[in-house]
């Protein structure tokens, strides 16, 4: 006869996370959210959240970066959160609405954008460091764009900017570069069609190529800085390239004002 002890607890893990959303549950719970390095989005519940203040201490708020530690179940998308730490909580976004509405942005687009344990690393750093960066800085659109364009192609979405999407003739050596709003594609002028296209700039698509290389870890935001017609053009090119993923508006935008 084979007994199986009930007595070997569930692994515990701790990882650093970033908390995407929180609320409360029931009387006294938390239900949490985060993006973790190890595990990726992982969803948990923090028994007591709301009463213990002292074993939970301003941790379960959005955007604070935390080092979590967690039972999974395993009969549960639910994870126990055993414990919560803080490392770093971001001081400026309760004070600037307009950072605000940018780093809950960041994270919806995130959270859309994310199932389950998919995620690796590179995400909880690139949201880690994205968040990081919106801190220290001024609220750039461009730093939008380029967390956009780093998410894409974490994501499995990485937007070719050099090439035609259909012949993959390089962009460079053609007149006229075409985008598809409704796909999300770069079209040279022989494969555009009759479909619904326009026009995208020249000094928009070497913005975004620097920008694909551009590091959130950077001291401040001088490299996402976009002037005001190519911001407005990136804006809509990078919105296509979400077409198949995500429908928009996200509801942070309500606050954002470069609609
Ligand atoms: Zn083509």
């Amino acid at each position: 006869m084979i007994r199986v002890s009930s007595a070997i607890a569930p692994q515990e893990t701790t990882t650093p996370a970033v908390v995407v959303r929180a609320r409360v549950f029931g009387e006294s719970d938390k239900i949490v959210t985060f993006l973790t390095r190890d595990l990726g989005k992982v969803t948990g519940i923090a028994k007591g959240a709301k009463r213990s203040k002292r074993r939970f201490v301003n941790v379960l708020e959005p955007f604070t970066h935390v080092s979590l530690r967690l039972r999974q179940r395993p009969a549960s998308d639910l994870a126990f959160i055993s414990a919560c730490e803080l490392l770093d909580a971001p001081r400026s976004f309760t004070l600037d609405l307009q950072k605000f509405a940018y780093a809950s942005y960041i994270l919806e687009l995130t959270d859309r954008m994310i199932r389950g344990r998919e995620a690796g690393p590179e995400t909880y750093e690139l949201v880690r460091d994205a968040l990081g960066l919106l801190e220290r800085s001024a609220p750039e659109p461009g730093l939008l764009r380029g967390f956009e364009l780093h998410l894409l192609g974490l994501t499995g979405y990485e937007p070719s900017l050099d090439r035609c999407r259909r012949c993959g003739t390089a962009l460079a050596a053609v007149d006229a570069v075409y985008a598809q709003p409704a796909r999300g594609g770069l079209l040279c002028a022989r494969c555009r069609g009759d479909g619904r296209t326009y026009v995208i700039s020249r000094a928009t698509l070497e913005r975004l190529t620097l920008l694909q290389r551009a590091s959130f870890a950077a001291a401040d935001a001088r490299d996402f800085v976009l002037q005001p017609g190519v911001a407005a053009e990136a804006r809509a090119l990078l919105r296509s390239f979400f077409a198949a993923a995500v429908t928009f508006p996200l509801a942070s935008e309500q606050l954002l004002d470069e609609r």
